[in-house]
């Protein structure tokens, strides 16, 4: 998953990654390569007990361990308990076969019309502008996604550009990946570039973990062409838990609401990580202190591997109910599970 190749935007676009890649590169792009990818170094350098070494290695083989030192830092040592820590450590249990997770639970395959592009809800479109993630989530809905499938060639992303061009009631493009910021930002301020030519297209909108895995990633060159669209800018932040949100994630969210952009926060409902009251209610307090409102609380997508991550529909009714008691109104995510086929996401 996380060596395929980029996909590129148009040809000009090679001639300048090849200057890019020689051109001094932003101080997130070391931090992204540097990331941690050994799952007995991940173990050691949070002093985890070495029982917990066999597990991390079969889950690895699986879904390879990717975590930025920016994360790693907010993790406490020797707890293997730690709400982060739990959300990439592979473990022994992500081997197991469970009745009803399976590869491709939102059925995406089913949606891509067009090589890197799912077209499931009316008026918006997604593109997969990036095929990696500067972190792995264990309990991600993509983790069997087949990018190599969708990385088009140059004359295919024409004719994917080519699909938006021609379908007028498509007012939004979703970029999504893996990470979307994960690319360059030559090669993003290309594609917003085309994007922004489409007449019809109104809002552009980036789910991105990036923000808050390697806050620097908000840098200069990235809200230069982001900061200069003439398209309504959306991004759509994926936090867990309270303590993902250190005082660099609050200054990367500084740093794009100047820019102009509207931030939201979706969430994922993970045994574990964020399976209680305390722990949902200082989420939303510190992202409202952030300037991020909460938006979503998601279900877990039924993905093989995953399936220690669940929470029960009814715990989860309760929990929300539990937190209506407890938050204002803005401050209450919507539970919703996404359902194959289904026109938008279904409300619990
Ligand atoms: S950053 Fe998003 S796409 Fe990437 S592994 Fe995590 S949940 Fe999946």
């Amino acid at each position: 998953m996380i060596t395929r190749t980029p996909i590129a935007v148009h040809c000009e676009e090679v001639v300048s990654d090849v200057a890019a890649a020689i051109a001094p590169e932003g101080d997130w792009q070391r931090q992204l390569r540097e990331v941690i990818r050994d799952p007995i170094t991940l173990c050691q350098r949070l002093a985890l007990d070495p029982e917990w070494m066999v597990g991390a290695r079969r889950g690895h083989a699986l879904f390879p361990v990717r975590v930025p030192e920016a994360y790693l830092s907010r993790i406490t040592h020797g707890d293997p308990g730690d709400p982060l820590l739990r959300q990439v450590l592979p473990l022994e249990a992500e081997s197991d076969t469970v009745a009803g997770f399976i590869d491709d639970p939102l059925e995406e395959r089913d949606h891509t019309p067009k090589p890197g592009l799912i077209h499931k809800y009316p008026g918006r479109a997604l593109l997969i502008a990036s095929p990696t993630c500067a972190i792995n989530c264990r309990y991600c809905f993509r983790r069997h996604f087949p990018y190599a499938d969708n990385a088009p060639s140059m004359r295919e992303w024409d004719t994917t550009l080519d699909y938006l061009r021609h379908d007028d009631s498509i007012q939004e493009v979703i970029l999504s990946g893996g990470d979307p910021l994960a690319s360059p930002d030559r090669r993003l301020a290309a594609l917003v570039r085309q994007l922004e030519a489409i007449p019809h297209l109104k809002r552009l909108r980036i789910h991105s973990r990036l923000p808050v895995v390697i806050p620097d990633r908000i840098d200069a060159a990235l809200l230069d062409w982001l900061g200069g669209t003439r398209l309504q800018k959306v991004m759509v932040l994926h936090i867990n838990h309270a303590q993902e949100i250190d005082g660099a994630v609050v200054d990367a969210c500084e740093r794009l609401k100047a820019a102009g952009v509207t931030l939201l926060n979706q969430s994922v409902l993970l045994r574990g990580v964020n399976d209680d009251v305390e722990a949902l209610a200082a989420l939303s307090e510190r992202l409202i202190e952030a300037g991020v409102l909460p938006y979503y609380l998601h279900v877990l997508d039924p993905v093989s591997g995953a399936a220690h991550f669940d929470v029960p529909d009814a715990e989860a009714r309760r929990l929300i109910n539990a937190l209506r008691q407890r938050l204002a109104g803005f401050l209450m995510p919507r539970l919703v599970r996404e359902i194959p086929g289904e026109q938008s996401k279904t409300p619990l």
